[in-house]
Order: C-alpha cells, then sequence, then structure tokens
C-alpha cells in the first residue's frame, strides 16, 4: 500500500520510465574524486578537517594572540553578544615593488591587485567568488570541470538513474500542482547538462508533463552553458523575426540565465538545485580572545596568498549574528570555527518567494549538515585535496552546505511555504524507488552496463566502500548515499511532497 496519492504517483511513474540503459552519461565518470581513496573520503565526511592538504583552517603568523587566545576563550552563550575588537596588526604592508617577469596566472594577478589596491586583505567569500566565477578566468568559466579528464564527478555523471528519479519527483510535484498547463522547470548549476537530459529522457512518455515545460537554466560559465546546449540536443528555432532555442529531447523550449531572478516569474515553478549550493561564497569566522574574527585573504612579504584573521570589524559580522540567531548556546559553545554563506541565504530566499508567489517546489540536494557547518572548505585539483589558496582558479572550491539556514531563510520570507527534511540522498532515492529502477534496467543489458549499474547504484545510495567489489582496491565504490542530503521546499497549497511524508 502507498503512503499517500502521491507516492502512488511516484511509482506510476517509475513504472512507465523507459526501461533502457541511456547512452548519456560514461559510466567511469564519478562525481567525487576517483579513484576512491582515503584521501578522496575527507571530501564527504563529516568530520571535513581530515584533508591531507596543510591545514586551512587556522590562521597562522600575525595573529598569534588570537590563535593563543582562543583555547582560553569564555564560550560565548548566543550570537546577539557578539564582541569585535580590532587588531591593527594585520594591516597590509606592501612588498618592495619588482619588475621580475610574473609566472602568475591571471586570475592570480587579479586577486594580488585587489589586496594592493585596498592596501588590505579579501574575504574568504570574495576570494571564493572569484576563484570561481570571476567573468575572465574563474575555475567554472572557461571549461568544462567534470570528468575523469577534470577535476571531479558528480552524481548525474556517475547514473543516469539520478536524474530519472529526480524526474519522478518532479512529476509527482507536477501532479500535486494539479497538472498545470504551463511550468517553469528551473535548474540551478546544470554543470554538463546531464541530470536534466536524463531527467527527459525517462520522462519522455508522460508527454503532458513534457509538454508543459518551459526549461530555464542559471549558469554562470558561458563554456557550460554550451555543453548544456549539446547534452539538451538543443536547436534554435525561428519565431516570426526571433529565434527560440529548443530541446529536442522533449521539445521544450531553454534559455539561459546568468542568475536566478533573471529568470521570468508567474508560471508555477519547480527548481532543482543540485550540487549548487556548495559552490556558493561563504564567509569562514574564527574563535579568537577578542571575539569572532573573520578569517581573509592576504599577501605575504614575498606576495604569497595567506589566510590572516581580520584587522578590524566586517560587515559580514552582520550575517554572522544573523546565522548564531538560528543556533542553540549548546550548538555555538562547541565550535571554534563558523563559516556562512550570505548568498546561500539570499538565493533561498529568493526561491521561497518564488514558490510562494507561483505556486510549485524546490529540491536542494548537496553535501552538508542540517546545523551550523564549521570548517569545510576544501580545494580539489584533477581529483586531488589541495591547499586552499594554491594556484587559485586551478582547482575547485566548495564548502559543506548549511541546511539549517536555507530552512531559516525559506521560512523567514513567507508562510505560505513549508520546509521537509533533510534526508539523506540513500532515503530519498530509496523512497522514491531506485531500486525498481535499477532491476528494470538489469533486465535489459549487457554485463559491463550491469557492472556499472551496480557500481552507479552503489555510489549513490550506498555508505562507505561497496561490499561486493572485485576490482583494484584503489577504484573500491564509495557510497554517497548518507553524506548527501536532500531538503525540498514547497508551496503549502502543494502538500507534503514524495517522500517526505
Ligand atoms: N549540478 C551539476 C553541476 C554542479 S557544479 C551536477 O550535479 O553535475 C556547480 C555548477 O554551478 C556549475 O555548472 C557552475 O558553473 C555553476 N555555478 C556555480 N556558481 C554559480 C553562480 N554563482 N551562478 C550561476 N551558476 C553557478
Amino acid at each position: 500500500m502507498f503512503r499517500s496519492p502521491a507516492a502512488a504517483a511516484a511509482a506510476a511513474f517509475l513504472r512507465l520510465i523507459a526501461p533502457r540503459i541511456s547512452g548519456g552519461s560514461d559510466a567511469t565518470h564519478r562525481r567525487f574524486p576517483p579513484p576512491v581513496s582515503a584521501s578522496s573520503l575527507a571530501r564527504f565526511s563529516s568530520t571535513p578537517t581530515s584533508s591531507p592538504s596543510p591545514p586551512p583552517s587556522s590562521v597562522s603568523a600575525r595573529d598569534d594572540e588570537a590563535e593563543d587566545g582562543q583555547h582560553q576563550e569564555e564560550p560565548r552563550d548566543s550570537g546577539a553578544k557578539l564582541s569585535i575588537t580590532v587588531d591593527r596588526s594585520g594591516l597590509y604592508n606592501p612588498p618592495e615593488h619588482s619588475h621580475e617577469p610574473s609566472s602568475d596566472s591571471e586570475l592570480v594577478k587579479h586577486l594580488k591587485s585587489i589586496i594592493k589596491f585596498r592596501s588590505g586583505p579579501i574575504s574568504v567569500a570574495e576570494y571564493m567568488e572569484e576563484v570561481l566565477t570571476n567573468p575572465q578566468s574563474g575555475f567554472y568559466i572557461n571549461r568544462d570541470v567534470f570528468g575523469p579528464s577534470g577535476d571531479f564527478i558528480t552524481s548525474p555523471e556517475v547514473s543516469q538513474m539520478f536524474g530519472e528519479m529526480i524526474g519522478v519527483w518532479a512529476m509527482c510535484l507536477w501532479e500535486q500542482m494539479g497538472q498545470p498547463e504551463k511550468v517553469n522547470l528551473i535548474e540551478l548549476g546544470p554543470g554538463r547538462g546531464t541530470l536534466l537530459a536524463d531527467l527527459l529522457r525517462g520522462s519522455a512518455k508522460f508527454v503532458n508533463f513534457t509538454k508543459a515545460l518551459n526549461i530555464n537554466l542559471v549558469e554562470c560559465s558561458p563554456t557550460l552553458q554550451k555543453v548544456q546546449y549539446n547534452t539538451l540536443k538543443c536547436e534554435d528555432e525561428p519565431v516570426g523575426d526571433e529565434t527560440r532555442t529548443v530541446s529536442k529531447l522533449c521539445g521544450a523550449p531553454v534559455s539561459w540565465h546568468a542568475s536566478l531572478e533573471h529568470v521570468p516569474s508567474g508560471l508555477p515553478t519547480i527548481i532543482v538545485a543540485h550540487e549548487f549550493y556548495d559552490a556558493l561564497p561563504i564567509h569562514q569566522f574564527q574563535k579568537a580572545s577578542r571575539g569572532w574574527c573573520e578569517k581573509m585573504v592576504d599577501l605575504t612579504e614575498d606576495s604569497s596568498f595567506r589566510f590572516v584573521l581580520s584587522p578590524q570589524p566586517t560587515a559580514s559580522l552582520l550575517y554572522l549574528s544573523k546565522r548564531c540567531h538560528w543556533t542553540s548556546s549548546e550548538e555555538l559553545e562547541k565550535v571554534e570555527h563558523i563559516e556562512v554563506c550570505p548568498k546561500a541565504m539570499e538565493i533561498t530566499e529568493e526561491i521561497a518567494e518564488r514558490i510562494s508567489s507561483d505556486g510549485g517546489g524546490a529540491l536542494i540536494i548537496d553535501y552538508g549538515k542540517d546545523g551550523i557547518v564549521s570548517d569545510s572548505l576544501q580545494a580539489i585539483r584533477k581529483h586531488k585535496f589541495v591547499h586552499i589558496l594554491d594556484n587559485p582558479g586551478s582547482a575547485d572550491l566548495s564548502a559543506y552546505v548549511d541546511f539549517a539556514s536555507i530552512r531559516h531563510s525559506a521560512k523567514e520570507v513567507s508562510d505560505d511555504i513549508s520546509v521537509h527534511g533533510p534526508m539523506t540522498q540513500s532515503q530519498f532515492l530509496g523512497s522514491l524507488g531506485i531500486n525498481f529502477r535499477v532491476e528494470a534496467l538489469l533486465q535489459n543489458c549487457t554485463e559491463e552496463q550491469a557492472e556499472s549499474l551496480r557500481t552507479g547504484y552503489w555510489q549513490l545510495v550506498g555508505d562507505g566502500e561497496a561490499p561486493f567489489w572485485e576490482g583494484p582496491d584503489d577504484q573500491t565504490p564509495i557510497g554517497m548515499g548518507t553524506r548527501y542530503l536532500a531538503m525540498a521546499i514547497v508551496n503549502k497549497k502543494q502538500g507534503t511532497p514524495v517522500p517526505f511524508e
């Protein structure tokens, strides 16, 4: 028996997804650093400080007092009582001018010039934003960073089943929305477009659903926009004097936007954000004898990057204060570091406002915690952890997502929305019926495809090393099922979304 009509709909959708293996994704691709070694596991552990790279967490040099002080610090009892003091010892001393030719990349030169121009350090958030999305030379901007020849791999690249199950979720929500004739399907940060391609292929038989779709991709990278155009088999069609782009996978119009606010509103909306939030810039704060101080990126005298604590109060302390109001004093007492992501709060508010006025819902899947995130920022280049400050722009930077902060940000905006979860990815995909899907696909495939399906299935829902693996030890598939969490934000009119009942 199904627990709800929506769950019954999920089972019905699942039965009708085309029972075939798609040629879309290369089964050897993995989102996390493969082959999986102890070091790569650190990216997903709940204690991310086990990174083999030089410890990125604590500020070195110049702030000895703060470093010592933090161990004697009386834990504060509430974010409302933040104390801020000023340490001018961290002020920037410009190095001697050098006319030697520099081997610095454009991005490194740019970052150094910001620090020099300001005569002072920049926040970790500003550093992260420049490194990832600087319009000229940010990490995501000019290349395809995914896959074995790239830097990391995501769940949609691991298995077609991931996008298909998100499709089941989206179709169920559309049913709960009353099957509207037009729907904005918005994906935030679509990467290669693989998730959406698998979602559309999987839902091809549900013509009323695919006919309703108006696809909107929020993507800052022109290079990845082109990759998405190809993955979705897009073509440009003349409409009067203009052209519109249509995905030949389902006939739906597709458009690209630099940010969510540019997506036209007014239609019922389904939003998907997979591994988008972890790329948003975070501010890092460290407890010191003088109170909470923001961690900043500065230059040494020989012009290399280093962390320092803010020499003066920063505007982002307001966000720390906001975040701390959502936290118990017990939780605050336990942490020496806190990461806060104002951009995540802002985007969540936009999502909640949109869903509140247009109807529909959003699904957010990412690695993270349902509470304060302490010190999780990490850098991955070519599937290996590197130091956060090492050759910026050549490595992915990402941080754990603070799901509690997302929940509070959404709820503050509107009483018309409800927030569900987070639940683990394993529970989410399992309750939607991924085990039935893998069984159906296994009925009709080659031995090689079966191997890759089993491996992909484990990676999506398993926990730890796959017990069935007989291949090389250093390639043992590692499950992401409990490290990744799923959360939904829906308009209350829609009821409770599957599988959060
Ligand atoms: N969802 C995809 C890709 C995740 S990587 C997958 O699961 O495979 C993060 C994606 O978000 C990339 O496409 C990156 O270019 C995009 N992105 C990162 N920051 C962004 C921003 N501020 N605005 C728009 N897109 C962004």
